[in-house]
């Protein structure tokens, strides 16, 4: 998973280090040597994380760090903070100027790349989460829901049988969150199959497997997706090495500072509630993106793509299939006597006509504006023109109620029919021999059905 990373810092072997170690991984490395300049990168090339030295002269980082949370430009960018080696009072003012994470100096890599990669992950969601709010703005619905998506209040379930370590991690995340701790590996797998947003397991308990707690979460349907943040001892690399492998998502070392504690934790259940968030969102946006919206049919990018899958298999010897194109006639005189209100329920009683006039397996669609398709997989032309008689006898014969039932209207419509024929047709020109069918229909006089079967 690669990512683009602004590194800043005044010292440039600094950044050419960091720059070396990134590059030999993947990451793009983006560079910057004081405030000011990290600023406009960061506006203009929209890394997707900030590596921040506290330490420089003119704007230092914490100010630099504070500007880019200020700005809705780079507000999303996720930002680490690079202090001193005991830098506890840095830390606390980092977090006040909105940071996301902490790296101490000298940087330890396989601390660097945890980090990096948890940052990273959230970033992807966060992404996907403003594409799609995006989106979801242009088109009139869900409105400002990442907004509500905090990091506090966050269920939190603790594993881990040393219980004065554990007394201290839920107190202090208590004040923001709800923790509970639990001893037994066994009951801790069932409360994280329940609501839980994050767990944060001791690597080194004393009667437990601590990985193996972690590696038996991963495996498990229900709780595999939940963030997993590991307590381990800064010498014990081969233990610190063996969790980022077996994929949890972030590393607390001993002795544990409270306020790093509280930021990891943060992070991870922000991201937990994205990822939980778009994971909800995704059945409905999916059905949005295939359904049109006035009349509840399917739209015409569906269509298409089912229309294309059929074709093809009709050009490989499969079923034919047949297309018609309908168009409603002198549409416009509809809005313009009654008004556009009117012309949009109209639209809607012609769909539920047309779909109750169709067979199950049949596709109706709104093709655009006064204009539907209905894809008919399995059909030869002569059946497909009876069901478009059919459709126009229902549709011509009994009038429209609408305007609240103190207007009848009698609506017409023409109708083109065609069905492919063997490997010549494509869904293009099999829709362009219905289109050109309609056209000839307007010009015999609308209110008929014209079928083109080559
Ligand atoms: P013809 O018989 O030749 O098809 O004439 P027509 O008036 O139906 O065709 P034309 O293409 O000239 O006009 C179609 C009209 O449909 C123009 C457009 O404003 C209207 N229209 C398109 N989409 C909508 C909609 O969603 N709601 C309403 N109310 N009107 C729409
Ligand atoms: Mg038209
Ligand atoms: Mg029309």
């Amino acid at each position: 998973m690669s990512a683009r990373i602004l590194v800043v810092d005044d010292i440039e072997a600094n950044v050419r280090l960091l720059q070396a170690k990134l590059t030999a991984e993947y990451y793009d490395v983006l560079m910057a040597y004081d405030g000011p300049s990290a600023l406009a990168i960061a506006a203009a090339e929209q890394p997707d994380i900030v590596l921040l030295d506290v330490m420089m002269p003119g704007m230092d980082g914490f100010e630099v760090c504070r500007r880019l949370k200020e700005d809705p430009v780079t507000r999303h960018i996720p930002v680490v903070l690079v202090t001193a080696l005991d830098g506890r009072s840095d830390r606390i003012e980092g977090l006040e100027a909105g940071a996301d994470e902490f790296l101490t100096k000298p940087i330890d890599d396989v601390l660097l790349f945890a980090r990096v990669r948890s940052l990273t992950r959230l970033k992807l969601v966060i992404d996907e989460l403003r594409q799609r709010e995006e989106s979801g703005r242009r088109m009139g619905v869900i409105a400002g829901a990442a907004s509500r998506l905090g990091g506090t209040g966050g269920r939190i379930l603790i594993v881990d049988d040393n219980e004065r370590q554990s007394q201290r991690v839920a107190a202090e995340l208590g004040v923001d969150h709800r923790p509970v701790v639990e001893t037994d590996p066994e009951k801790a797998l069932a409360t994280a199959r329940g609501p839980v947003d994050i767990v944060i397991v001791n690597a080194a308990a004393r009667n437990f497997d601590g990985l193996r707690f972690c590696a038996n979460l991963r495996s498990d349907e229900v709780s595999r997706h939940l963030p997993v943040l590991v307590i381990v001892d800064p010498d014990d690399r081969p233990r610190l090495v063996k969790a980022l492998e077996i994929g949890v998502n972030d590393i607390l070392t001993r002795p544990i500072d409270p306020q790093e504690l509280s930021a990891r934790a943060r992070t991870q259940i922000k991201r937990k509630r994205y990822t939980d968030f778009l994971r909800q969102n995704l059945d409905h946006s999916l059905e949005l993106a295939v359904t049109d919206q006035l009349t509840g049919l399917h739209n015409r990018r569906y269509m298409e793509g089912q229309l294309g899958a059929l074709a093809k298999r009709a050009s490989m010897g499969g079923d034919p299939v047949a297309a018609l194109m309908i168009d409603i006639d002198h549409f416009k005189k509809i809005n313009d006597s009654f008004g556009h209100d009117v012309g949009d329920e109209v639209l809607r009683e012609f769909a539920v006509r047309l779909a109750s006039n169709v067979r199950a397996v049949d596709l109706p669609c709104r093709y655009g504006g006064e204009e539907f398709t209905v894809i008919m997989p399995d059909t030869q032309i002569e059946d497909a023109e009876r069901i478009a008689e059919r459709i126009r006898l229902h549709v011509a014969g009994s009038p429209f109620r609408v305007a609240g039932g103190s207007e009848l209207l009698t609506v017409t419509i023409s109708v083109g029919v065609a069905a492919t024929i063997g490997v010549t047709d494509t869904p293009e020109t099999l829709l362009k021999r219905a289109d050109s069918a309609v056209y000839e229909a307007k010009h015999a006089g609308r209110n008929r059905v014209i079928s083109k079967a080559a």
